[in-house]
């Protein structure tokens, strides 16, 4: 087609893009310049930019740039935008921040790309500074800011943010954004608060499917089951229709909970009722669910019958159960499946070393270690987080680098004394080195998680719960310990690893001590 004009070109690469044939994009443009010489205009290069990066394009696109700025186009905000975002996109972040700062007046979309980057390449803390550059700058901020802003409070865990944040929104009247509230929302359930989220939850106006989604996953998460299911009905009641997401939460709620009878329920109503396939999700929770209370062969069973394929999120599922109970065998075959389904995934491995050397078979623990060793998979190192006084304060085994060190060892040795008296005997199994009883003990009094109590208590407000973050998964002489803890010191204790929240106080734990 010779003849087209560039209104009809320009209309033909953005239909090729729309209908995602993004390198099919790229080599029309290629024609329509260098066979049939024809001058694109923005419009061309909007398509063209955005062509290169979702293909991930960086070389093309930073010729398409360098052809841009020789025609004179990068006056044209919108094109700037699009190749902000094209290199925030494939992480070049210096080229991006160039270009952004070369701008004469930057617009909303520029600000919004900035942030939206920034918290994208894992930068919260430089994409909260643009945002308070943005705020200093007098540009009125939008959803799409707000919800960058969110994220990134996210991904820093700081709790303080969130509520400066929450008072942004209302002084904005964003409350009344349904998106943005459930945002926040969301974010305080992550943050530990469950209390704020749920205060949240009563000031959005218009409730929708995913408001109320989220307000059940906080629950969920939390371990308040019998919450879950409460808010559930009614919502249902209301008249608003659960979708998948709803029941991956609501499982994973009676799942945290123990709740085994009324998540057979909603696992068999959920198609017959309200028409929503069962997928790979909800049999997940499900084999969870029926793996806490024991029933192994039952979970083993519902896999077994399962109309599509199993992924590993089922089988750790049951590796998980296997080893709470102490079921070497399916362990064993169920964590082979694991690895050959998912073979660099170091969690699994440690599952199955565990569950040997929680029995006593320190051979076999040690084989799957050095079988780690030799694909290369490494342990990630444990961690644990206390927000205090604007500064996350982050802790390792045997810490002493903090700043309070010293204070922090004697309040350890102080709660250990007290615990001891309450009748505590360190689970020495759970530090899974084959190493004198001694050594053990000491190794596993210096844990992240209970330096990271000891310095909550000292420094926190002791009329709030003490909130500490884990990375990884709590051992369960801390979590013992979190218990007593909570008694003795009068504390509730919120400890959230990468797969919930244990709320500590008077002695239990939320989770029914199955985690
Ligand atoms: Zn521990
Ligand atoms: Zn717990």
């Amino acid at each position: 087609m010779p003849d087209k004009d560039l209104v009809s070109w320009n209309s033909f690469i953005s239909g090729l893009l729309r209908s995602g044939f993004t390198s099919r994009c790229l080599s029309e443009f290629c024609r329509m310049r260098f066979v049939l010489h024809m001058q694109p205009n923005y419009v061309t290069f909007l398509s063209i930019i955005s062509a290169c990066s979702d293909e991930g394009a960086l070389s093309e696109g930073k010729c398409i740039h360098g052809f841009a700025i020789k025609l004179g186009i990068l006056d044209e905000v919108k094109v700037v935008n699009a190749l902000i975002s094209m290199y925030g996109k494939s992480g070049n972040l210096h080229e991006a921040s160039r270009l952004f700062q070369l701008m004469p007046v930057p617009n909303l979309v520029s600000w919004n790309s900035m942030i939206a980057i920034y918290t994208q390449n894992g930068l919260a803390e430089e994409s909260l500074e643009i945002f308070t550059r943005m705020r200093k700058a007098e540009v009125e901020f939008d959803q799409a800011t707000m919800l960058a802003v969110i994220q990134a409070c996210e991904d820093l865990g700081f709790r303080n943010l969130g509520e400066s944040i929450h008072c942004l929104i209302l002084k904005f009247s964003l409350i009344a954004n349904t998106t943005i509230a459930t945002a926040l929302l969301d974010l305080y359930g992550k943050l530990g608060t469950l209390h704020a989220a749920s205060k949240v939850f009563g000031e959005i106006i218009y409730l929708d499917r995913v408001a109320w989604t989220a307000m059940l996953a906080g629950y969920a998460v939390h371990g308040y089951g019998k919450d879950a299911i409460k808010l559930f009905e009614v919502m249902v009641k209301k008249g608003v229709d659960p979708d998948h997401v709803t029941f991956t939460h609501l499982l994973s709620a009676c799942s945290h909970s123990g709740l085994v009878n009324e998540g057979k329920h909603y696992f068999k109503i959920m198609s017959e009722v309200y028409g929503v396939e069962q997928k790979l999700d909800h049999y997940s929770c499900m084999v969870d669910l029926l793996g806490r209370s024991g029933l192994l062969s039952d979970a083993y069973d519902l896999i077994k019958s399962m109309p599509m394929e199993p992924n590993s999120g089922v089988w750790a599922a049951l590796l998980g159960a296997c080893r709470i109970y102490g079921n070497i065998e399916l362990g064993k075959e169920v964590a082979e499946t694991l690895f050959s389904l998912d073979p660099s995934n170091a969690t699994n491995y440690i599952m199955l070393s565990n569950i040997y050397s929680a029995a006593g078979r320190w051979s076999e623990a040690s084989k799957i270690r050095a079988l780690m060793k030799e694909r290369s998979l490494s342990r990630t190192s444990g961690c644990s987080f206390v927000e205090h006084g604007n500064k996350i304060h982050r802790f390792v085994v045997g810490d002493r680098s903090h700043p309070m060190a010293e204070l922090i060892y004697i309040k350890l040795e102080e709660l250990i004394r007290k615990i001891r008296k309450a009748g505590f005997v360190s689970k020495t199994e759970f530090v899974l080195h084959d190493v004198d009883e001694e050594v053990k003990e000491n190794m596993i009094n210096e844990h992240s998680e209970k330096l990271a109590m000891a310095f909550g208590l000292l420094v926190t407000d002791a009329a709030m719960p003490l909130i500490i973050t884990k990375n990884l998964r709590i051992c369960g002489d801390c979590h013992s310990m979190a218990k007593l803890v909570s008694l003795i010191e009068r504390r509730v204790i919120i400890i959230r690893d990468p797969k919930r929240f244990h709320h500590f106080s008077n002695g239990l734990c939320s989770c029914g001590d199955y985690w």
